[in-house]
This record gives structure tokens, sequence and C-alpha cells, in this order.
């Protein structure tokens, strides 16, 4: 029974959820991307009555998200901010794979004016596994579309429904992969139907709108690296990528944004040649606190793990 109206698009990128192992046993020996996202959904049983109105699918690409390139997100925002604008679409899934999935999020977060869900679907084992985790997996992020005042870019994995902001893949091989850090999961999914612990909604969703102009118009993407600290860190990687051109430097810093003498000192020199510099944690949890004598000289980007202000950062140049 169809109730409601507006269509339903899923856009396929490929992934584990797309994946094809040589035998069912094989969990982990798979290619991923493999199978078109059409053939997925009709994989599933109870689709049609768990979209509750119609689904069209496009496919934007075929690959493994360790792979993700800029293109790719560029094509991907580029149909989600057309079907967000578009009356007869009521919501968005994207199936996607989970390395990079945290980064797809966050970048269609802060892109995307999401007045509607835009609920990205994973798998952490192939399409031709035993027990397949994405048929069920799409049926919960069917059950998010249709969950009421849902909206926002959101993911789907294992019974949770995670924001764009906290969601992170926490284990390479566990079904139930993603977490939400401190917060919790937005809610869970429950024999379809959504039991929400948290309020949709996100702050910040859209703040890079000017960003996907430009990502319209094809403009180049600026270049930006993650350096770490750790026991031993000197300043020699920063020194090197600055030579080699790069426009900005995340560093996944130690403790509360933590940096060792040497390369601190980098970081102030790149910057002071012009580079965007930001400080995160390497902390999986938490968020730095800042401490104006020790923070004063590089900024924070505050509570995003070190690959989401790497995402931030890029779409700042970009808008700059
Ligand atoms: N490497 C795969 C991907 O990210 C992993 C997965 O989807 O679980 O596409």
């Amino acid at each position: 029974m169809q109730v409601n109206a507006g269509k339903i698009v899923v856009l396929g990128t490929g992934g584990t959820i797309a994946g094809k192992a040589g035998t069912a046993g094989d969990n982990i020996g798979y290619v991923a991307g493999q199978v078109g996202v059409q053939d997925l959904l009709d994989a599933v049983p109870g689709l049609a009555q768990a979209a509750q109105g119609p689904l069209v699918v496009e496919q934007i690409a075929q690959i493994d998200s360790k792979n993700m390139e800029f293109c790719v997100w560029a094509a991907l925002a580029r149909r989600c901010s057309e079907h967000l604008n578009d009356d007869s679409v009521r919501a968005i899934v994207v199936t996607h794979g989970t390395d990079t999935l945290e980064e797809t999020a966050w970048f269609l977060h802060s892109v995307l004016d999401a007045r509607k869900p835009v609920v990205l679907a994973c798998a952490m084992r192939p399409a031709t596994a035993i027990a397949p985790d994405g048929p069920q997996n799409l049926l919960d992020a069917l059950a998010v579309v249709n969950a009421p005042g849902a909206h926002g870019v959101l993911a789907v994995c294992a019974g949770a429904v995670h924001g764009a902001r906290q969601v992170q893949k926490m284990h390479p091989y566990r079904v139930d992969a993603f977490s939400s850090g401190e917060g919790g999961p937005l809610g869970w999914i429950e024999e379809g139907c959504v039991r929400l612990a948290q309020n949709w909604s996100q702050t910040q969703a859209g703040w890079a709108l000017i960003a996907l102009e430009k990502i319209a118009i094809d403009a180049p993407w600026p270049r930006v690296e993650i350096v770490m600290n750790y026991a031993g860190a000197s300043g020699a990687m920063v020194d090197a990528l600055v030579r080699d051109g790069v426009q900005g430097l995340v560093v996944a810093a130690t403790g509360n944004g933590t940096l060792h003498h040497a390369l601190q000192a980098a970081l102030e020199r790149a910057q002071q040649a012009g580079l965007a510099v930001r400080v995160t944690t390497r902390c999986p949890l938490g968020q730095v606190l800042s401490l104006p004598g020790v923070h004063a000289a590089l900024p924070l980007a505050p509570g995003l793990i070190p690959v989401k202000a790497r995402v931030s950062l890029l779409l700042e140049l970009l808008c700059a």
C-alpha cells in the first residue's frame, strides 16, 4: 500500500553492500561495488511495502569507498541537491561503502540544505554472504525515511541511525561497525519503526552551500592533508607538504590538542606562510577544550574527528 505519494530516490555508489565474493562463506575476500543498485533493491524482500511509495534508482558510481574521489562527491552532492529541490521527491537513500561513509556524511551535511532525509545505507558483509546485512540496512533506511519529522543527513547500520556529525566507523569487521561516540546514536530501528533517543535536528547543515556552487562549476578542489602527533614526531612531514604545495593541514594532535614542540613549530611556520591549519585530537571520544595559552597559535576544529575536520577545511577553502 502506498501512503506517501512522493518519490524516494536511491543513489548507488558501490561499497560492500554491492560487493561480491567467490564463495558465500567469504566475508572479507570480496570485491566491493559489483552489484547494481537496482539489483540490490530487487533482492530485498518487502522493500516496496517498506518504501510506502515509489522508488527511483540512479547509479552515481560503482566504487569501493576507500577509493572515494572528489569527482564522486561532486556528482553525489549535485544529484542530492537537485532531488532535494524537486517537490516530487520526499527522501534520498545513498548506498555507500563503510570505509569513508563518515566523510561523505559530513560532506553532504555541510553542502546540502537537507530539509528532507538523506540516509546513507551500507553493509559490512558482501551481497553474496551467507548472511548479508545490506538488505536489512536498506529496509531500516526506508524506515528512517518514513519516520515522522526525519530530515538531515543520516547514516543507518546494524539497527541504529546516526547523525552526520557524530557517526564514525569503529570496527573493521563487526557488522555493528559504527558508533556515535559518547552521545550515542540518534535512535534505533526496530521492526520497521524508529525509536528516537535524540532530536533529528543537527546544527550547521548546509553551511557550505557556496562550496556546492563552486563544485557545480567544477572549480578545482584544494589540497588538504592530515598529519599526526606521536612520540618522536618532527616537523619534517609538514615541511615536505608545504614544499609540495599543500593548501591546508589538519593535525590529529594528542590528548587535549597537544603537539610535539617540533611539529608545533613547523605548523606555525606553515601557517605564517599562508596555509590554513586546524587542530583536532586523535582521541576517538570527546573534543579538545580550548586553553588560550596553549591553543592560541593554531585554530581548533572543535568537535570534529580529523577526517571530518579535513572535509570542513576543504569546503572552507573552496568557499573562500
Ligand atoms: N571497502 C569497503 C567500502 O568502503 C568496505 C565496506 O563497504 O564495508 O566500500
